[in-house]
């Protein structure tokens, strides 16, 4: 039979995985501290691939069953560690550290244990391996093990702990958000390859009787290792940092470099219904299509939070960018954080500074505000401003007959009225106890004088009820103005229509009077 140069690629391979191996057992120790016992675990596993690959090369260029047999004992040093040690890093990087008390650690290390000490005093008992003998694949020998109850011990120990760790993974493949989800998929990948490796093992299709072991065990583990690293892992203990995304109040949505969403927590969720699993990789624009504002501020670059407003709650909606090692913006994270709150009490503190309590008009010092920034715009521009002076007649009676409480009924009605008998941009305002004032912007004298006797013949009819009582009201109006041409300040513009407010008291009362035009 013709020599196949098979042995020097077989070595090539072992001995390339037996280097992997312990590049990843290094990788894992140097990132011991960041990560803990899921490093040690991973290192230890990665270790014993190393030996198990390096001694095979021993096996593999042996040229007689005792010098197979010798070798078989030194891989059977690292082999019963490896998938164990797996089990442990899998359960610890899936989140489940809490169970692997040091007791159940340790009996997990019992069927290795007797693996061990079978298999190194197999000589006494033959019962890890009865007989061996060297097959002939040419340019080498391979050894035909008739395995002894412990080697099937060992066996069936480590495909139940391959069937917990598929699980454990699936578990999790299954029950983690979507950005997780990938690293479950590469760890599947890892364990896939190892059933792979089994069923050809098994099964007896193992090219030459070769054993495949050391070199799945080691493309796995680098996958391992890849979806870790590229993952973050290593780095962060996924369950911790899932716990906190999910359980933070703040609403979180990520986005990548060109503004596609790729993860966003539960608080998010609640925030933005739209946001389903399936919305994940599609662009922020599309995915929130009926939230126009909110996706136009996430897609902007903005460096200060912005307010939004969202189904009747407020939220501050803050951008931070991510960038890679060399300062490349890979995307951004947007929280959403409700100010719903301090937003009521902002605008209960605006209504308490800028509003009378008892009728909800504008107070002295905001309709002084709000009129002179009316004077200056006519000044500047163009058009016309006026004024409504309103007083209400013998208010006094109604407190001395009635009381405060009745006169505060009044107070309210008459305020109402007012409200809703001015146009939106018109300024209402209670100036003092039972004056009113209205500024009517873009407005002329005569037309001020109209809403002034809409006011006035509406206030007469008012009937107010009160205990068993019928109050009824009028009041006496002033009415003045100015035009962009007048040199009247604002306190001018106010006496004049004081001044016709007292001419209209003395002529009688619920009537309205208008100031002489302007002196300037
Ligand atoms: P006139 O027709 O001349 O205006 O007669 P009047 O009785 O309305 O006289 P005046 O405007 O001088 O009186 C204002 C009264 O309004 C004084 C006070 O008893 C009453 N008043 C002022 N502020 C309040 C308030 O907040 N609640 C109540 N109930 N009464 C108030
Ligand atoms: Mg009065
Ligand atoms: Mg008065």
């Amino acid at each position: 039979m013709e020599k196949i140069p098979l042995l020097p690629f077989i070595i090539s391979a072992q001995f390339v995985a037996g280097l992997s191996g312990l590049v990843m057992c290094i990788t894992a120790w140097r990132r011991r501290r960041l990560a803990g016992r899921m490093a040690v675990y991973f290192g230890a596993a990665a270790f014993c691939v190393a030996i198990y690959a390096f001694a095979y090369i021993g096996e593999i260029s042996s040229h007689t069953v005792q010098s197979v047999l010798t070798w078989i004992k030194i891989e059977y040093l690292a082999i019963p560690w490896i998938i164990p040690f797996w089990l442990l890093f899998v359960a610890t990087i899936m989140g489940h550290e809490k169970w692997l008390k040091p007791r159940r650690i340790a009996a997990l290390f019992i069927v290795p244990l007797i693996t061990l000490t079978t298999s190194l005093s197999n000589d006494g008992h033959r019962l890890f391996v009865a007989d061996a003998y060297l097959l002939d694949a040419g340019s080498f020998y391979t050894a035909q093990l008739q395995p002894g109850p412990f080697y099937w011990l060992g066996q069936v120990f480590d495909n139940l702990c391959l069937i917990l760790i598929t699980g454990l993974i699936l578990h999790r493949l299954v029950n983690s958000l979507p950005v997780f989800r990938r690293q479950s998929q590469i760890f599947l990948i890892g364990t896939m390859i190892q059933w792979a490796g089994l069923m050809v093992f098994v099964s007896g299709y193992a090219p030459y009787n070769l054993d495949l072991s050391s070199l799945v065990l080691s493309v796995s583990g680098g996958l391992f290792l890849f979806g870790m690293v590229r993952f973050r892992a290593l780095d962060l203990v996924p369950m911790a940092r899932e716990l906190v995304f999910e359980r933070m109040t703040d609403g979180v949505i990520v986005l990548d470099a060109i503004n596609r969403i790729i993860d966003f927590n539960l608080a998010a969720q609640k925030i933005l219904p739209e946001l389903q699993p399936a919305v994940i990789g599609e662009p922020a624009i599309k995915a929130l299509a009926g939230q126009t504002t909110l996706a136009a501020q996430m897609i902007q670059a903005a460096a200060d939070a912005l307010e939004v407003e969202l189904n009747e709650r407020h939220f501050q909606v803050q951008q931070t960018p991510m960038t890679d090692g060399r300062g490349n913006p890979t995307g951004k994270i947007i929280t959403l954080h409700d100010i719903t709150q301090v937003r009521r009490l902002l605008d209960e503190l605006h209504k308490l500074a800028t509003c009378d309590g008892l009728t909800g008009l504008y107070n002295r010092r905001h309709f002084t505000e709000l009129a002179n920034l009316e004077m200056d715009r006519v000044r500047r521009y163009s058009g016309a401003l006026a004024i409504i002076a309103v007083d209400l007649d013998h208010f006094k009676r109604v407190n001395d007959v009635y009381g405060h409480a009745a006169g505060d009924i009044v107070l309210q009605t008459a305020a109402n009225l007012l409200k809703s008998t001015v146009r939106k941009i018109d300024v209402p305002g209670r100036l003092g106890g039972e004056e009113f004032w209205i500024l009517l912007p873009n407005t002329i004298v005569s037309d001020a004088l109209i809403v002034a006797e809409r006011l006035r013949s509406r206030l007469e009819q008012v009937v107010i009820a009160y205990e068993t009582h019928e109050l009824r009201i009028t009041a006496s109006f002033g009415v003045a103005g100015i035009t962009h041409a007048d040199n009247d300040t604002l306190a001018d513009m106010m006496r004049r229509a004081d001044q016709a407010l007292y001419d209209a008291k003395s002529a009688g009362r619920n009537r309205i009077h208008v100031a002489d035009t302007s002196a300037g």
